[in-house]
């Protein structure tokens, strides 16, 4: 049952960013995250403040040729269905068109899916794991097949969100307002690890309003892949998102990032190597190559009792990438 909490309409960012710093008040955006949790009692809140009065000036999509700007509060289908997201950064429109359902996707903001939590089965089920004050991480000592292949801390759970993923391959910023003023940083130096005192991936300030998602200027090429237990409208066994840029010949600021795998976007620095600056020819002969490319792309990864699946499922996903690249080269 929801608990009884107070409940505030936002008119000012400003109104937003001093109500927060009070104990107890959480931001509401489509309450797809937060009133679960909040029945569940895994998460608790005095005062809700509801951010929809915001979305006039936090809900914008704008690209231009210095780059994007998705407003914190614009909904999922905004940015899956937005021409200029799809036609530019493909990847990001993509991983929001294979985010849950259409329903979830009209109401769930960008800034809650990046702020979502676990969805390990022994947190959501209350089983008094690690982050709910156990000795250990439940997971490590079971059932793992939803679970990290690498872990940092104690919580072996991987952050849940698909347009994370596209979003650190394309290189966004988050943008945010606290008592400071206006900030901004790489999408990538936001993660920590779940700890009990604070289970979230993306350590935004406890009491920031995140505002807005910045991108650099449009790459070449983006695409975002993402395997589901079930057909559609569930998370991400694993995924990956690659982009790059092309140079006369040469591939540049090549990035390929791995969801499903660890607590945070995972980038796999080693296949980034492998293809940073290569000609456009070598993706002609890329059957050969691909089995030190497939290695390079696990580099630091480990299967733990039962999600070893993964890898094998992360290969496939890097191999029709490459075929996407090549086909979007002309190759
Ligand atoms: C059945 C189901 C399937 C799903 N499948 C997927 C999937 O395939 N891929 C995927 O990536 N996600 C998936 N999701 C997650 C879903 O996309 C998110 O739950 C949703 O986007 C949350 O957005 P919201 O606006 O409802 O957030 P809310 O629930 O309103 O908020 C979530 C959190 O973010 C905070 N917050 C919200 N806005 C701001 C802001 N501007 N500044 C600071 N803090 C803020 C809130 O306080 C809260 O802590 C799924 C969810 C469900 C229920």
């Amino acid at each position: 049952m929801l608990p009884t909490l107070q409940y505030r309409r936002i008119a000012t960012v400003d109104e937003a960013v001093a109500l927060a710093k009070e104990e107890g008040h959480r931001f509401l955006a489509g309450g797809i995250e937060l009133l679960p949790l909040l029945k569940e009692g895994l998460q608790d809140a005095e005062t809700l403040l509801d951010l929809a009065p915001l979305k006039a000036s936090l809900g914008q999509v704008e690209v231009t040729r210095e780059g994007g700007r998705v407003g914190a509060l614009a909904s999922l289908q905004e940015v899956a269905r937005h021409p200029a997201i799809k036609s530019h950064y493909r990847a990001l429109a993509q991983a929001c068109r294979l985010t849950a359902s259409l329903q979830i996707r009209q109401q769930g903001t960008l800034a809650g899916n990046l702020l979502q939590i676990n969805r390990c089965e022994y947190f959501r089920n209350n089983y008094g794991c690690y982050l709910q004050g156990g000795d250990t991480c439940l997971a490590s000592q079971g059932d793992d097949r939803h679970h990290a292949l690498w872990t940092e801390g104690t919580c072996h759970s991987v952050y849940p969100s698909d347009p994370a993923t596209a979003l650190v391959a394309l290189g966004a910023k988050v943008r945010w307002r606290d008592a400071e003023g206006e900030k901004e940083a790489p999408l990538e130096e936001l993660f920590g690890r779940p700890v009990p005192e604070d289970p979230r991936h993306l350590k935004l300030p406890q009491g920031a309003l995140m505002t807005g998602i910045h991108l650099p200027p449009a790459p070449t090429w983006s695409v975002f892949l993402k395997v589901m237990e079930r057909g559609t409208w569930t998370f991400s066994a694993v995924s990956l998102a690659a982009s790059a840029r092309l140079e006369g010949d040469l591939l540049r600021d090549v990035r390929i990032v791995l969801g499903g795998v660890a607590a945070r976007p995972w980038r796999a620095e080693g296949a980034e190597a492998l293809l940073e600056g290569a000609e456009v020819e070598v993706l002609e002969g890329v059957g050969e190559i691909f089995p030190e490319m497939s290695r390079s792309l696990l580099e630091g990864l480990r299967p733990g009792r039962e999600n070893g699946y993964k890898l094998a499922l992360l290969q496939g996903l890097f191999a029709k990438a490459l075929a996407d690249l090549r086909g979007a080269l002309g190759r």
